[in-house]
């Protein structure tokens, strides 16, 4: 046996993360800049949470709260120059995903000036200011993962900054996603249950990894069910928040592989969330391994009995009606299959016709 394994991020679950355990962010300096959505995070509470944090413990903060889906190295370029101005010790991402990737990219420019958005992918290793992450949904595990997934317009295409910001602290407070709408719930704890299935099918896969997205797979049985009964009471609210953290530590280790790569250029062209872009291709993905054994044991847990049962499932959760043309098959396979980081996380032989028929029996 042989594994590597490494997840520094301080993290406190409880209701009441920020205001039970702010002081934790004394050791990171007197100057904040906060990068947030532009509203939720004002509506559900956590903005206000941490800023009465920051106040409390005499920290000074400016807010970036223009930060959208899928945020763009545009804007990334914008908030940094706010941070620059301030010149901020930390940066705080408050809301989802798109958020909190923004703040550790925006950590990252800020420590690195001579970084910007068309020499980012050429620069090697850097350092970045150190990040907080308080998330809003229950969906991508960035707060405990490195990764800051950025839209590279020149590009056309969504990218990993090829960086590793773990952030340095973790308030989770499941209070924050009680009032997330049900779309917005189903998308993100799609992708949630997604990266529990690519981490678990994955060349990088070892007993740590497995262990969380095992975990998490006996989550999502009932996360499932409460889903499909839309019974979103507190409870659930923090089995799924916890289910996408132990998601978030098995893609930190591993990486995520074909839906994920493949997802990008759906939420790019067709602007469908991450989640479902990535969960739409699930089925069809899963279908094409050859060697079951892993498979079989990840539905096993869920008590699912294959993956027609797991197609029922996300049936009875979302509808997607894009329909694809050959030619946008053909552009969106040949594009991920350039994409060697991903294609090297699956562990069996995948070739462009592959990657075609998944596409082409998803939509
Ligand atoms: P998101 O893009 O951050 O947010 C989607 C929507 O949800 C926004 O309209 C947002 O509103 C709203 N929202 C967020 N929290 C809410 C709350 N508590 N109540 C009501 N509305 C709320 O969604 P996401 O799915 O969490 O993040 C997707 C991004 O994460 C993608 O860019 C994806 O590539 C990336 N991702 C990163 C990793 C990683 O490891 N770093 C892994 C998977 C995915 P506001 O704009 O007003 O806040
Ligand atoms: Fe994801």
């Amino acid at each position: 046996m042989k594994f590597n394994y490494s997840m520094p991020t301080e993290i406190y679950f409880e209701r009441g993360a920020v205001e039970n355990n702010k002081s934790a962010m004394l050791k990171l300096g007197s100057k904040a800049l906060i990068v947030t959505g532009k509203s939720s995070s004002k509506r559900n509470g956590s903005l206000k949470d941490m800023t009465d944090a920051l106040e409390a413990l005499s920290i000074k903060y400016r807010v970036f709260d223009d930060v959208e889906e899928n945020p763009s190295l545009e804007t990334i370029e914008i908030a940094s120059a706010m941070g620059k101005e301030l010149k901020a010790d930390f940066v705080i991402g408050i809301g989802g995903g798109s958020p909190l990737d923004a703040a550790k990219a925006v950590a990252l420019f800020i420590k690195n000036p001579e970084i910007n958005k068309d020499n980012i992918f050429i620069s090697g290793k850097l350092e970045s200011l150190s990040v907080v992450a308080v998330p809003t949904t229950s969906g991508t595990g960035s707060e405990v993962t490195p990764y800051s997934i950025v839209t590279v317009h020149k590009e056309q295409t969504k990218k990993n900054l090829g960086q590793r910001i773990f952030p340095v602290i973790a308030f989770m407070d499941s209070s924050y996603t009680d009032d997330l709408p049900y779309d917005i719930t189903v998308n993100t704890a799609v992708d949630a249950f997604t990266h529990l299935v690519e981490s678990y099918l994955n060349t990088n896969a070892n007993i740590l990894s497995d262990t969380y997205a095992e975990k998490g797979f006996a989550l999502f049985k009932s996360c499932f069910e409460s889903l499909i009964k839309k019974e979103l009471t507190e409870e659930f609210r923090e089995k799924v928040m916890l289910a996408s953290m132990f998601g978030g530590v098995a893609i930190a280790q591993c990486g995520t592989s074909l839906p994920h790569g493949m997802g990008y250029a759906l939420t790019y062209y067709k602007n469908l969330p991450h989640g479902l872009a990535n969960g739409v291709l699930t089925v069809e993905y899963l279908k094409a391994f050859r060697n079951k054994e892993k498979l079989t044991k990840m539905l096993g847990i869920m008590e699912i009995k294959d993956l027609n049962g797991l197609k029922t499932i996300f049936d009875n959760l979302f509808k997607v009606h894009i329909k694809l043309t050959y030619e946008e098959i053909n552009k969106y396979a040949l594009s991920f299959a350039q994409n060697k980081n991903k294609l090297k996380n699956h562990p069996e032989d995948v070739d462009v016709k592959v990657i075609e028929e998944i596409y082409k029996n998803s939509l």
